[in-house]
């Protein structure tokens, strides 16, 4: 029999790559060709880290006019037309002529904001399914606001926390407050460039006939919102994290570490810091690839951590120091703090979170950063920032309940105060402390357990490479 060979398709974002290489992992393991279709600037990042690529995995980068990548000053929109056209010709192109080489490919795969790919799979009649690389409550909110409920969800947006502006949608379990919505449903939020590419993709998702959607997410952890759209066939295959880190005590295979797509180069010299920390004591803060704070906001979490005195491992990357101009930062501070905690670029966040030394994670709530914090059982302080963010920190706050929420002030601030009350309740031995870290035990189990061999989403895998 013919191998079997498939596309995936990911947008050009840390937070995409991520789970979709490591679904195309899982898929290579089971004998699928995978062909991971994406842009030159993104293979070449991701190959100058001097990982190599895995085996079985085989690249078609394509040119989409930005070939030194995106930049901070560029307009977004223009890049992402230019992404639609010169990814949609390439791509119709490339399964043409596989297809006239006797050689089809029997399904692409893509991931959110290439509402295009969706258009060329209609247009030459593959079978295509969506990765999903958000919670399922969030698929299921942008679905109502693209299905009659837009009015009530603008309409909640910017109001007050007070009960009666809180909002229910059709097959969620939870009412939401206005800063529990994505942002780029608000109609002020000047981001919203991804809204039009959403309206798009349900708009082709609605001509097919129960559109398969694979969900980085497992059935424990959203059983409701998994099931909240019957016209779809909604299925959770997560976490999508590198299965070395799934297993319980396995000794770890490089191969499956080694490659994981990062963007960036890792710091090395935190591996061992954190190694000599004692258990559960160290903070670790990120606000993933794309978010960038402002100087007083960085400023806050600077001096809640000198502050807490507590030692913590900090991210912060090159756009966010380029933003806040090297030549001007506060030496002073940054003087300070590395006496106390260490400050990194970039790092292996999973080596990292499945460190023993982990007291807590600050996280911008970014959907991976979170399910990650998930499956190794890392408290949360959650500190969201925008988009599906938001939603996730409520999740982790309310429903998970494996963290605490910081709370802005009238300016969008979060105050240094703020910051320690929340480290200090996540991260000492009081009630809420306490309950928190049970939960994120339990969570850690019935993630691995559903990624398991026998687990809900191994079996969803593999139903779905079944049917290819
Ligand atoms: N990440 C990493 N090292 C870092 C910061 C982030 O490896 O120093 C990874 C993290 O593990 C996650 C991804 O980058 O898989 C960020 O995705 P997420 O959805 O959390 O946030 P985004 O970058 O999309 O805002």
């Amino acid at each position: 029999m013919a191998q079997i060979s498939i596309i995936v398709v990911t947008f050009p974002a840390q937070g995409c790559i991520n789970p979709a290489l490591q679904f195309a992992k899982r898929l290579i393991s089971v004998g699928v060709e995978v062909n991971f279709f994406t842009t030159h600037s993104t293979h070449r990042r991701m190959i100058n880290t001097g990982a190599s690529t895995p085996a079985g995995l085989s690249f078609i980068p394509f040119s989409d006019g930005y070939n030194d990548g995106f930049k901070p000053g560029d307009d977004i929109n223009h890049f992402v037309s230019e992404l639609s056209l010169h990814g949609s010709q390439t791509l119709s192109n490339l399964i043409i002529s596989n297809e006239n080489q006797g050689r089809p490919f029997s399904c692409i795969v893509y991931t959110l904001l290439l509402p295009w790919v969706a258009e060329v799979a209609h247009e030459l009649h593959l079978p295509s399914a969506l990765l999903w690389v958000e919670p399922a409550t969030v698929f299921n909110i942008y679905y109502n606001y693209f299905h009659g409920y837009e009015d009530l969800i603008r309409d909640n947006m910017g109001k007050n926390d007070d009960h009666s502006s809180w909002i229910r949608l059709p097959g969620l379990p939870l009412e939401l407050r206005s800063r529990d919505v994505p942002s780029i449903l608000d109609a002020e939020n000047a981001n919203n460039f991804t809204a039009p590419l959403f309206k798009r993709l349900f708009e082709l998702l609605d001509k097919e006939n129960k559109p398969k959607v694979l969900v980085n997410t497992f059935e424990s952890l959203e059983p409701e919102a998994l099931r909240s759209i019957s016209k779809f066939d909604m299925i959770g295959i997560g976490p999508l994290i590198p299965s070395a880190f799934l297993d319980y005590g396995k000794e770890k295979d490089p191969s499956d570490t080694s490659f994981g797509g990062d963007l960036f180069q890792s710091s090395k010299d935190y591996k061992q810091w954190l190694n000599l920390k004692p258990k559960r004591s160290v903070i670790y803060v990120s606000f993933g690839s794309i978010s960038v704070l402002s100087k007083q906001q960085t400023e806050e979490i600077g001096r809640a951590l000198l502050d807490y005195g507590r030692p913590f491992l900090w991210v912060i990357t090159e756009k966010q120091r380029n933003a806040e101009e090297k030549g001007k930062e506060d030496h002073e501070l940054r003087e300070e703090l590395e006496k106390l905690g260490k400050i990194v670029p970039w790092c292996s966040q999973m080596e990292v979170l499945s460190n023993p030394s982990m007291g807590c994670f600050m996280t911008h709530c970014g959907w991976n950063s979170t399910l990650e914090s998930l499956v190794c059982g890392v408290p949360m302080v959650a500190f969201p920032q925008w988009i599906d963010q938001r939603t996730n920190a409520k999740l982790v706050e309310d429903v998970w309940k494996t963290g605490l929420r910081v709370k802005a002030n009238k300016e969008g601030i979060v105050e240094r105060d703020e910051i320690k009350r929340c480290l200090d309740l996540v991260m000492e031995d009081g009630e809420i402390g306490e309950e928190i870290r049970r939960n994120a035990e339990k969570w850690k189990d019935l993630g691995r357990e559903a990624a398991m061999e026998g687990g809900s989403s191994y079996k969803n895998f593999k139903a779905f490479v079944s049917e290819l």
